[in-house]
């Protein structure tokens, strides 16, 4: 049996990421370190998603909020790009006696791949001159509960397809990949 893991693109490829001080990242590359080490110790397969943000915005933007994702040009171009994934998986699917989907990781806080937790505020407009202003929108930046654009869109194009895959952090497929070795060593 071969386990899948279907992970976001910037686990895998932080040259995606929003350009920033790495040092900010510091926690969420533990975990992703964590992650990576107990990909590799299990054996797990990786399928890498598309990164949204990096192909519609590029290696320049700024940091988003969800809402600013939120329009029908952003929407469709999601579903395009997820369009070759979602086949893929429904190719695996086909074969559960030698594939099985784990699930799904996120990048919790993100405005597109954030799933228990995303940034969501009244960010947008002309930033130039007036610093009040700017610093009365950031004040309203704020991570919330809730899923991102593009996690959202995944999680109903599945459904779309009968198929649905536990949507989890970092940590919690940390958890979940120990646990799928440990059942796999009790049935040796
Ligand atoms: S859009 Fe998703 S994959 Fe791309 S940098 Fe943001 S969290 Fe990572």
């Amino acid at each position: 049996m071969k386990y899948l893991l279907i992970i976001s693109h910037c686990i895998l490829n932080t040259a995606s990421k929003v350009a920033m001080d790495e040092g900010e990242l510091k926690e969420e590359y533990e975990k992703r370190d964590r992650l990576i080490r107990c990909v590799m110790e299990n054996n797990i397969q990786l399928l890498q998603l598309p990164c949204p943000e990096f192909i519609i915005y590029g290696s320049r933007r700024w940091g988003h909020v969800k809402e600013q994702f939120m329009h029908p040009h952003y929407y469709e171009e999601c579903r395009k790009m997820l369009y070759p994934v979602l086949q893929q998986i429904e190719e695996y699917v086909r074969y559960p006696e030698e594939y099985q989907v784990a699930g799904i990781v996120s990048v919790e806080g993100s405005p597109s791949c954030g799933y228990h937790m995303t940034c969501s505020g009244n960010w947008g407009g002309e930033l130039s001159g007036d610093a009040g202003a700017i610093k009365e929108m950031q004040n309203t930046c704020k991570t919330v509960n809730g899923p991102g654009v593009f996690m959202e869109i995944l999680e109903k194009e599945l459904a779309a397809r009968a198929m649905t895959f536990p949507i989890m952090s970092m940590e919690e497929a940390v958890q979940k990949l120990s646990g799928i070795k440990r059942n796999e060593r009790k049935e040796d």
